[in-house]
């Protein structure tokens, strides 16, 4: 999906080399690329305009530095600025209010609010040790306060009843009342959505907002939903005054440019991502990887940043040192080249470096499965616990079984894994320090 951009974008970068400055009649082109992959991203347009204006204006004139060849100068420009217009603002929940801190959930029918709502409930009580209280002020149906039941229950939380004879402004004070009474820290507050804007939900919206004075007011929207974002965070914002938003489905194919116009629109920091159906399926959001996802081009990023940067010295020479000292090679140095791999701007970045004979073999290899690949090890790895990943040789049957099923793969495949890094293992053994550190220069270029 993402390649034809990045090759798009590699042949540009190509024909730019050797010119000192990025000029205005080298950058059109190259924005013109950019502007169509933040279409096809599914940015609104008025937002992708803006966009490339500001990249523009930036880019213009810029000297080069140090070794930076024009074109790169720029794909590292547009990325930088993506992921600033993204990225700024406080990550987490802001709970500063006196108890309960109330975080009111707004959003259209299907963004994923009740889901979002259960797994924020999860996050507080989990990891920021809080006690939260739920309720629902969807008087219209059932089956949505049931469903707030439901899940409040499984992040082991509590649930506040509610009916669809009530007014959700009753609603809403019995609520905070009991929270208040059972000394809660954080009422989640769901609310009706509608498949589109209309008046009246607006209406209800904004007098639940000021019955609850809430310290956040968080804005839900699917990131999936494309164009039609702006529309939804336009009338959103225009009623209440939101403090974040959670961009739920990233897990699902889009390419997720609804984040950078939604972002946009509201000026609101996007707190969370929702990557899955399961209420421990949210993350913080992450600006800079969002951005490489937006344009699809995360590797000729890294190209940039691996050429401006080089590879992590000080990484390959704690490893040297480890080596050296015989402490021993474990799954967290394994897992860190392939960390340094992606890094370095994925396989495809190599590529320019080989021969071109060799590069014509090269082609043939399917970039994006060896990416994968990467991503599937990594996933392995994850789901080791630290001491297994310290001591790789208690991995014996039951916990293969339980690492293969954390990160969803078969067992061969640790298998694989583990006799991939046992060679590893056995190389650097072998290797002294000096060579180590020679092959990784070698290998930054
Ligand atoms: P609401 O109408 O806004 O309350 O939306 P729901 O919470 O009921 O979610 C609508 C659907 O989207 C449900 O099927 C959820 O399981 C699903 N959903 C919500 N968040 C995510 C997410 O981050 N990833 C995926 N894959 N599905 C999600």
């Amino acid at each position: 999906m993402a390649s034809a951009l990045t090759d798009k974008l590699s042949r540009l970068v190509k024909q730019m080399r050797g010119q000192a400055r990025i000029t205005e009649a080298n950058v059109q082109d190259m924005l013109r690329e950019v502007r169509m992959a933040l279409l096809e991203a599914d940015v609104a347009l008025p937002v992708v305009r803006d966009f490339i204006a500001r990249v523009k204006e930036k880019a213009l004139g810029q000297e080069v530095l140090g070794s930076l060849k024009p074109g790169q100068a720029l794909v590292g420009i547009v990325n930088k600025e993506l992921a600033a217009t993204m990225g700024e603002g406080v990550a987490d929940i802001n709970l500063a209010a006196q108890p309960p801190a109330v975080i009111l959930m707004a959003g259209l029918q299907g963004a994923g609010k009740t889901t979002t709502t259960a797994k924020l409930a999860k996050h507080l009580q989990e990891k920021r040790k809080k006690k939260v209280l739920t309720v629902s002020g969807d008087v219209y149906r059932p089956a949505a306060i049931e469903q707030l039941r439901t899940v409040t229950a499984q992040a082991g939380a509590e649930w506040f009843a509610s009916g669809p004879e009530q007014k959700p402004r009753e609603i809403a004070l019995a609520a905070l009342d009991y929270a208040k009474k059972h000394f809660f820290d954080v009422l989640l507050v769901d609310t009706a959505g509608r498949l589109a804007i209309d008046e009246v939900l607006m209406q209800e919206i904004k007098e639940l907002h000021a019955v609850l004075n809430p310290v956040e007011t968080l804005f839900v929207v699917d990131a999936m939903q494309g164009q039609d974002a702006v529309n939804t965070a336009r009338a959103f914002k225009e009623a209440l005054p939101l403090t974040g938003i959670v961009l739920t489905k990233l897990d699902g194919d889009s390419r997720g440019g609804a984040a950078l116009s939604v972002r946009q629109i509201t000026g609101a920091p996007i707190k969370f991502a929702g990557v899955s159906e399961k209420l421990d399926g949210l993350e913080v959001f992450d600006a800079e990887r969002h951005a490489g996802r937006i344009l699809g081009m995360g590797d000729i990023v890294a190209l940039v940043e691996q050429v401006a940067q080089g590879v992590d010295m000080e990484a390959a020479q704690k490893l040297a040192a480890k080596v050296k000292s015989g402490d021993g090679f474990d799954l967290n140095d394994f897992l860190g080249q392939l960390q340094q791999m992606k890094q370095m701007g994925g396989l495809s970045s190599l590529m320019d470096k080989l021969p071109a004979q060799l590069a014509a073999k090269a082609g043939q290899v399917d970039m994006g499965k060896a990416e994968r690949d990467i991503r599937r090890k990594e996933g392995i790895i994850c789901s080791m616990t630290p001491h297994e990943r310290r001591r790789p040789d208690i991995i014996k049957a039951t916990r293969k079984k339980r690492i293969a099923a954390g990160a969803g793969v078969q067992v061969q495949e640790v298998n694989r894994l583990l006799n991939e890094f046992d060679q590893m293992r056995t190389m650097m053994k072998k290797m002294k320090s000096g060579g180590l550190m020679k092959m990784m220069k070698k290998m930054g270029g």
